[in-house]
């Protein structure tokens, strides 16, 4: 399963691109919307993990943009943001985000998020790696 993570502050992309690949996802990353659109359209991953604060265009217009595409408009787009107040979570669900990720995230809240968007990791728990 593809995810590409969208986010510019460079401490929560690793974490987020580490735990993901440890889980076994093809890790796309991205550091502002326009290159994240961009690998989006080529890549059509399962999974968007959009930062909402980026600098230019932010997270919630770049999900408008993918979600008023049809190309994209398929894509999971969970939002990972660092503030989820009531007003957020509704602005960000009617942006066409699928569920959001709030920062700082616990591991197992993170990945049941994931997961129940319905993009299961290829693998949980196993010791056993293809690519080693
Ligand atoms: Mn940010």
């Amino acid at each position: 399963m593809k995810v590409l993570v969208i986010e510019d502050n460079e401490l929560n992309l690793r974490l987020a691109s580490d735990i993901l690949k440890t889980r076994g996802y093809d890790v796309f990353e991205a550091r502002d919307a326009d290159t994240g659109i961009a690998i989006a359209r080529k890549e059509l991953p399962h999974l968007v993990l959009m930062d909402v604060q980026l600098p230019g265009m932010d997270g919630l217009a770049a999900t408008k943009v993918l979600k008023g595409d049809e190309k994209t408009r398929h894509i999971k787009i969970i939002a990972f943001t660092a503030f989820a107040m009531k007003g957020d979570r509704d602005q960000i669900l009617e942006a066409g985000c699928d569920g959001y990720i709030s920062k700082p995230f616990k591991l197992d809240e993170f990945i049941e998020t994931i997961e129940s968007a319905g993009v299961p990791a290829k693998k949980t728990g196993s010791s056993e790696r293809e690519s080693s």
